[in-house]
């Protein structure tokens, strides 16, 4: 697949895709790449641990983490949001590695709840989140997404290499209960492992309310094995619950998700996430940053910015600005997965915060 965006000083048609910069009068809506996408969404990375092994992301061994002084800390991550949100920035979703690794993470929300957000949500394997729910719910979590592979204990089990199922569905029970909503369910979808539990989770999505979403797997992960072939398309997957369960679709906005709800009008939605087959680069308003302080613009990205260093070295927050702007305009046009040319970046997902 070829991508097509073009720079937009070149554009001349009136593709929605296209934003002209001149039309971004709020000036606060400063992060702007050469491309004109205009970045609203940053994925915080809060640790590079994890208490599981995904097969698709770490290895069954874990990686070399980081040293405590390395990473963030939390007033820091507030410091680089905050001078972000006064770039544009208007939601936040945590992540890592498993965020709820990192301890008293209720604390960094409600710093951030202190600021001028529109959201701030966080994706997490669930194993702790029985446990957290509550607590960060208080503390001004708006909603989580929570990764879950199989319904079947045992393929949890062989995917995530952890027996933990009873746990993450507790945990799921628990965010339900206590208004972390919607709940989504992230379900990364790989060829004769998994994808005959399509309607199972369709099911579970009906029965509890929540939106369950498919994932494309992408090479991202730490041992460097993926092929296409363990690609389940978004398209089959579309097909395959359209067949049993009718779908009507949402109008798509820049979320990496197609979303649709039962035309039966069952509660609960379908997410699909073909950011494989079907690339959303285009409409991309993310921007990712790295428990270790670097901002990327892209997942597939080969450069990245080290902030943490000038943040510690004394820089204003008005030189920080600088450099975020100044990265975020050379964002490249978007992933090449499939091309001959493609390269998977140094950095695996765990490190990067998907
Ligand atoms: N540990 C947390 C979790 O699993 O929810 C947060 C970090 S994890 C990297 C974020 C999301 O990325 C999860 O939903 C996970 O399933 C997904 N993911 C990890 N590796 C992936 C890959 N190679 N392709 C597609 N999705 C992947
Ligand atoms: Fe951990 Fe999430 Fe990677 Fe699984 S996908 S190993 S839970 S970081």
């Amino acid at each position: 697949m070829r991508l097509t965006l073009t720079r937009v000083d070149t554009v001349k048609d009136t593709d929605s895709a296209y934003l002209d910069p001149a039309s971004a009068a709020d000036a606060r809506l400063r992060l702007i790449d050469d491309f004109g996408r205009i970045a609203t969404d940053l994925r915080v990375s809060v640790t590079d641990r994890c208490d599981l092994r995904c097969t698709y992301c770490m290895p069954a061994e874990g990686l070399d983490w980081l040293d405590a002084d390395q990473q963030m800390s939390f007033d820091e991550i507030t410091r680089i949001v905050r001078v972000m949100i006064d770039l544009g920035i208007r939601t936040v979703r945590l992540t890592g590695g498993e965020p709820l690794m990192r301890a008293h993470l209720e604390d960094l929300v409600s710093s951030l709840a202190m600021l001028d957000l529109d959201d701030i949500s966080m994706t997490t394997n669930g194993t702790a989140l029985q446990r957290h729910a509550a607590s960060l719910a208080a503390a001004g979590l708006n909603r989580v997404n929570v990764s879950l592979d199989s319904l079947v204990a045992s393929r949890v089990q062989e995917i995530s290499r952890r027996d933990v199922l009873d746990k993450v569905l507790a945990g799921i029970a628990e965010a339900k209960r206590v208004g972390l909503d919607p709940v989504k369910i992230n379900c990364v979808l790989l060829r004769n492992r998994n994808d005959d539990e399509v309607i199972d989770f369709v099911e579970f999505a009906r029965a509890t309310g929540c939106e369950v979403r498919f994932i494309e797997d992408m090479p991202l992960g730490a041992d460097g094995s993926w092929t296409r072939a363990i690609v389940v398309p978004g398209s089959e997957v579309l097909d395959r619950i359209s067949t049993v369960f009718p779908l009507t679709p949402r109008t798509r906005g820049a979320q990496p998700a197609s979303t649709y709800d039962f035309a039966d009008g069952s509660p609960g939605s379908v997410g699909i996430i073909s950011s494989v087959t079907e690339p959303f680069c285009a409409s991309c308003d993310r921007l990712r940053l790295t428990s270790d302080g670097f901002l990327r613009t892209c997942l597939f990205a080969h450069e990245e910015l080290d902030l943490l260093t000038p943040l510690r070295d004394g820089c204003s927050d008005n030189d920080l600005a600088e450099l975020i702007i100044a990265e975020v305009a050379r964002k490249g046009p978007g992933h090449a997965i499939g091309l001959i040319e493609f390269e998977q970046p140094v950095r695996v997902m765990s490190r990067i915060g998907g």
